[in-house]
């Protein structure tokens, strides 16, 4: 069963688009974040990041910065948040690989995902030590 984006990339349903490539599309988010609020996805479908081959990844961001630039320049904004969501724990709710552009004001009200808390800095290097041992060179 195609995802949504899929159905959207066929043709089959149907989406306000501003940027299409070979590898990516971009079009404007059903329920938006913020008035703007794109997504861009690669076209091929795969579910997330840990599973996207990494040239369509690179296309995607590729695309992302072309319609940063868009955004910037057509609605005036004052800053934006790129989010990208992996796995039903972080929220995702269509398993095809996008990225949201979030197009923000001065005393908007959408809110950061998360608090920030102050870290133990030798808890800090232990986790760097554990991800950097865990790293895969291409
Ligand atoms: P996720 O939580 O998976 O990162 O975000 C999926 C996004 O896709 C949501 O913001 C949702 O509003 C958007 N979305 C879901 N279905 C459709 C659709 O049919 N058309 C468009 N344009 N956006 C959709």
């Amino acid at each position: 069963m195609p995802s949504v984006f899929s159905r959207i990339v066929s043709g089959e349903l149907p989406s306000a688009k501003v940027y299409e490539d070979d590898e990516t599309l971009a079009f404007m988010d059903i329920n938006p974040a913020s008035r703007g609020h794109t997504l861009v996805i690669c076209k091929e479908e795969h579910p997330d990041i840990f599973t996207t081959p990494p040239h369509l990844v690179a296309a995607v961001a590729r695309t992302a910065q072309k319609v940063a630039l868009a955004l910037r320049d057509a609605l005036d904004i004052d800053g934006l948040n790129i989010v990208q969501n992996n796995g039903a724990a972080a929220g995702q709710v269509v398993f095809h690989y996008h990225v949201h552009l979030i197009p923000r004001w001065k005393g908007d009200h959408v809110l950061r995902p998360w608090t920030p808390h102050p870290a133990d800095p030798s808890e800090l290097r232990t986790i760097a030590e554990r991800i950097r041992a865990a790293i895969k060179e291409d």
